[in-house]
């Protein structure tokens, strides 16, 4: 809320674009007295193209000054804010009022299926659209890639390890959302095992010993204490990695992805495929083997230049020779365990 026109300078040679914004807390003068003005984070932000897009339009309402300006932001049916910055109800406002605009711009190009529903928990608010962040940050490592490289930036710039106190707010839900996402990746591969799937790979067994207290933990996460809970237990420290086919059963100590990271949590956008924490079920075998497909199809298609369609083929192979692996080395979890 505190970002400045000017936030987000264009960059001087090809690259992403940063944004530099203030921190207000923990800031003295000399003499030890708050300051007010905070001052400039010494490490910014990468931005992603729409969140660069987003500021130019803030840019042109508010060119001078705070971004969110409440004087700015006047909305006829919102209170302004007492304070500098737009309050929390022009906020929810704006954000019901660009879902309207939304739909009706759906409507207008004949696109009705675009058109976003009614929600039946009522306005969207600030406080649920903070959950939603959380949501996407717990569950979407190695998603679309400029989103993980943002969402694993976020998540190592709030949570600092799970061991960190006195936190709240946004940190309390990504623990949240991070345990019950644990949670369902459990549950998930626990119906898997018992339903006779294989799974592989070095991490294999300790996935099975993990899946095994699925049951405890299933649609029971409600509260920050319950998340810790979860996420202090090594032995349950499970996470889904679909962008690369795996699972991952981490332990820190052998960890490939965060040699050097100080966050008690694995870098799922950095797997390395030699990990020790590797597993892999027939869900993943099937994504592998379907992924593979689709890449030969592309490279087969016509208008695709040799090196690429070379390079797509070379993929394929790779990910199909894993399917293979997988269904080689595969075991059940009613083989005893070693
Ligand atoms: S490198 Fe290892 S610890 Fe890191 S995400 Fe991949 S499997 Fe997990």
């Amino acid at each position: 809320m505190g970002l400045e026109s000017g936030c987000c300078p264009e960059p001087s040679s090809p690259g992403r674009h940063l944004i530099y914004g203030r921190v207000f807390k923990g800031i003295h003068d000399q003499d030890g007295n708050h300051y007010s003005a905070g001052q400039v984070r010494e490490v910014p932000w990468g931005a992603i193209p729409p969140v660069v897009t987003a500021i130019r339009v803030l840019e042109r309402i508010a060119p001078d000054g705070l971004l969110f300006d409440g004087a700015v932001h006047a909305i006829p049916r919102g209170r302004i804010s007492t304070g500098r910055v737009v309050g929390f109800e022009a906020m929810r406002n704006r954000i019901e009022d660009f879902i309207a605009w939304a739909s009706s711009l759906a409507v207008d190009l004949d696109r009705p299926h675009e058109v976003i529903p009614d929600d039946p928990f009522g306005a969207l608010g600030v406080a649920r659209f903070r959950r939603s962040l959380a949501w996407h940050i717990a569950r979407r490592p190695g998603g679309l890639v400029a989103l993980a490289i943002q969402y694993g930036h976020m998540r190592t710039a709030m949570s600092a390890g799970y061991a960190a106190r006195g936190r709240g707010g946004i940190h309390e839900l990504l623990d949240i959302e991070t345990a019950r996402a644990t949670a369902d990746t459990l549950t998930t591969l626990h119906d898997d095992l018992a339903t006779g799937s294989g799974i592989s790979g070095p991490a294999a067994r300790r996935a099975i010993h993990a899946a095994a207290q699925a049951p405890t933990f299933a649609g029971s996460i409600r509260t920050h204490r319950q998340a810790r809970d979860l996420l202090g237990n090594p032995a349950l420290a499970v996470y889904d990695n679909p962008h690369s086919f795996l699972m991952c059963v981490y332990n820190r100590d052998r960890a490939l992805c965060q040699r050097l990271d100080i966050t008690d949590a694995p870098s799922l956008d950095r797997c390395q495929p030699s990990c020790a924490n590797i597993a892999r079920t027939d869900r993943h075998a099937d994504e592998l083997a379907h992924h593979a497909q689709t890449l030969e199809q592309q490279a087969a298609a016509e208008a695709v230049p040799g090196p690429l369609a070379d390079r797509l083929t070379r993929r394929a192979d790779h990910l199909r020779g894993l399917a293979d692996r997988h269904n080689n080395d595969r075991i059940h979890s009613q083989e005893p365990t070693a």
